[in-house]
């Protein structure tokens, strides 16, 4: 498997850990786009939201209330955003499903 994110999963790339439970791993992105820039992904290998299928329905709203742990975590009172890139348009660069929570500072609307 040459994923980099279930690399970073199985511990063979490193990482900064954030949060991590039976069913995701969350870890700090290398490039943050904000004061907190984390992601959260399945430690099962899942290409994208666009491949989810309906037994996983479940593992996406725990990944969602993952965040919103995180963010609890981190204090984000002043709020926060969770992006899942989807596919080429939707600017997706690594093929492991991931949220980012993006927090810290005032985030603008409408994304590029
Ligand atoms: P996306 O463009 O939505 O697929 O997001 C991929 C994210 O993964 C980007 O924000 C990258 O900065 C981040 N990233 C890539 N490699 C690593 C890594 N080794 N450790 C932490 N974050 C990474
Ligand atoms: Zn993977």
């Amino acid at each position: 498997m040459s994923c980099i994110f279930c690399k970073i999963v199985d511990g063979s790339i490193p990482s900064t850990a954030i949060y991590e439970d039976d069913l995701c791993y969350a870890f700090a992105d290398i490039h943050p786009q904000a004061p907190e820039h984390i992601l959260i992904v399945p430690r099962e290998h899942i290409a994208s939201m666009a491949d989810c299928v309906q037994s996983e329905r479940s593992l996406l709203g725990h990944l969602l209330w993952a965040a919103a742990e995180i963010a609890q975590g981190k204090q984000l009172a002043k709020g926060y955003r969770v992006v899942i890139n989807t596919g080429e348009d939707g600017g997706q660069t690594v093929e492991h499903l991931h949220l980012h929570l993006l927090g810290g500072r005032s985030l603008s609307w409408p994304p590029g």
